[in-house]
Order: structure tokens, then sequence, then C-alpha cells
């Protein structure tokens, strides 16, 4: 007689994560140097000083900077679903 086998738990459904519409890495190119300048001025959302100059070469912290564009792009995802784009 052949051993019995045990029927494989079933395995727990986990829900996928709905896929981010931002990029992992964020939304700019923080390794160009167009990021960056030898002067430090005040962020220009937070007023810390930084180094870092966002993509129209305004004085913004990384995370500042980020943080603005994921509201943006939070908002175009919004109208978008909404068909009004
Ligand atoms: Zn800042």
């Amino acid at each position: 007689m052949p051993p019995r086998r045990r029927r494989a738990a079933p395995k727990p459904s986990v829900p996928k994560p709905s896929p981010s519409p931002l990029p992992v890495n964020g939304l700019l190119n923080w390794h160009s140097s167009a990021h960056w300048s030898a002067q430090e001025r005040p962020c220009r959302y937070c007023g810390h000083p930084t180094h870092l100059r966002d993509d129209k070469g305004v004085p913004a912290d990384k995370v500042c900077a980020e943080d603005a564009l994921a509201d943006i792009a939070g908002i175009v995802q919004a109208y978008s679903s909404q068909g009004q784009l």
C-alpha cells in the first residue's frame, strides 16, 4: 500500500499591491549634475539650505521636490482615471 500523502495546505491569498504610477527611484534623475550647485540656497518648499536643485533649477531638497511631484502625479492620475484628461 502506498504511503498516504497529505494535501498541501492552500496558500493564503495575498493581495498584490497595485502598481504605483511612479518610478521606484523617483521621478527625477538625481545623479545628474544639473541637480547640484556649489552654492547653498534655501529650499523652495521647506526653507532649509540645500545644494540641490529641482528639474527647473530652483533650490529644492530631493525629498521636498519628489513629494511635490508625487502630489502632482496623484492629481494627474485622479483626473486621468475620471476621463478628464
Ligand atoms: Zn526642503
